[in-house]
């Protein structure tokens, strides 16, 4: 490498999100000294992004940035965490400073937004890997978990789904829109928005959340299933937006919705009880949020249209059973 290690971390890293008053030491020592909040949990995550698996070869080195913290963060946000801490793990091939000063600016202004301060992490040679750990904080006992749904409570799920993966196909050549969604739909897979307000304030409404990572329908299931529940959701009520109708029609764009990964919106369940709260002091046009469905008893996910089950594979391939 032409720039040292030392130099590397010194340039790009040893201020790189915010400074924080609870670092009581951050980069430049042989580990971080933080310090949490009484009466809080510390909320702990961390994932790799590898390219050519997570994003593809050539990506911006600024999207590597920002999606590296951004599935961190979207994790905290499912937990209804406040996040504080990042510790950064990079494996690159060379150290290239152009790429270098756009992957930090990427992290950098997502960490910014959020209050993270980046106190750590490690720097080798390798394939491009990026590993994130974030830690953040939520008051004792009140985090959200994917188990706490019960049959009959309502499903909602924040944002368009569907859209990052359209953005993703677009990105690897294999889908080409109109001008005017092509560009929504890139900056959804490349720019991620981790939905953190909305995490937060679902603590005092939800029964249980997952964040949306690998497609709606498989981590609706997961939910329903840590809650020993099924769940049904109404195909015809599932958001879409305007960019991802226009690239792939009503119908299509309903099966990316739900079979399509790299979302990183919020799915929870609220007790029939308190939905006329949630949706009277969050509104969900300022929220952005919809009503998907309900957990039930039956174990699984159905997907309802005009009271008929639809099947669904993992490639979105739909049929009527
Ligand atoms: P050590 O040999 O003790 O692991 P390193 O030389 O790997 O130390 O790191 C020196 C300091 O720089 C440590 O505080 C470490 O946390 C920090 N650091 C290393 N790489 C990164 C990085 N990519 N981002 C942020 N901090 C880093
Ligand atoms: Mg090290």
């Amino acid at each position: 490498m032409p720039l040292s290690e030392f130099a590397l971390i010194e340039r790009y890293f040893r201020s790189c999100g915010v400074q924080r008053a609870d670092v009581a030491l951050g980069v430049g020592d042989d580990a971080a000294l933080l310090r949490s909040p009484e009466g809080s949990e510390l909320v702990a995550a961390i994932d790799t992004l590898v390219a050519g698996v997570h994003f593809p070869h050539g990506s911006p080195a600024a999207s590597i940035g920002h999606r590296a913290l951004a599935v961190n963060l979207s994790d905290l946000a499912a937990m209804g965490a406040r996040p504080a801490w990042a510790l950064l793990a990079l494996t690159l091939p060379q150290a290239e400073e152009a790429w270098l000063g756009e992957f930090a600016a990427g992290f950098d202004r997502l960490a910014r937004t959020h209050q993270v301060a980046l106190v750590g992490g490690d720097t080798t040679q390798g394939p491009l890997t990026v590993t994130v750990q974030l830690l953040g904080h939520v008051p004792r006992g009140a985090a959200l978990t994917r188990s706490g749904a019960r049959p009959g409570d309502a499903l909602f799920v924040s944002g368009t789904p569907g859209d990052a993966a359209a953005g993703l196909a677009v990105e690897q050549g294999r889908l080409a829109p109109p001008a005017e969604a092509r560009a929504h739909l890139r900056e959804r897979f490349l720019l991620p928005t981790p939905r953190m307000a909305l995490g937060e304030r679902l603590r005092d409404f939800a029964s249980a959340c997952i964040d949306v990572s690998d497609g709606l329908l498989g981590d609706a299931g997961k939910l329903a299933g840590a809650s020993r529940a099924g769940a049904e959701l109404a195909f015809d009520e599932l958001p879409i937006s305007e960019p991802l109708v226009a690239a792939l029609g009503a119908e299509r764009a309903r099966e990316l919705a739900l079979t399509g990964g790299d979302d990183y919106e919020l799915c929870f369940a609220v007790r029939p009880e308190n939905v006329a709260r949630l949706l009277h002091e969050l509104p969900p046009q300022r929220w952005g949020y919809t009503r998907i469905g309900a957990l039930r008893e039956a174990a699984g996910v159905v997907v309802v249209r005009d009271g008929i089950v639809m099947e669904f594979s993992h490639s979105g391939y739909v049929h009527f059973a």
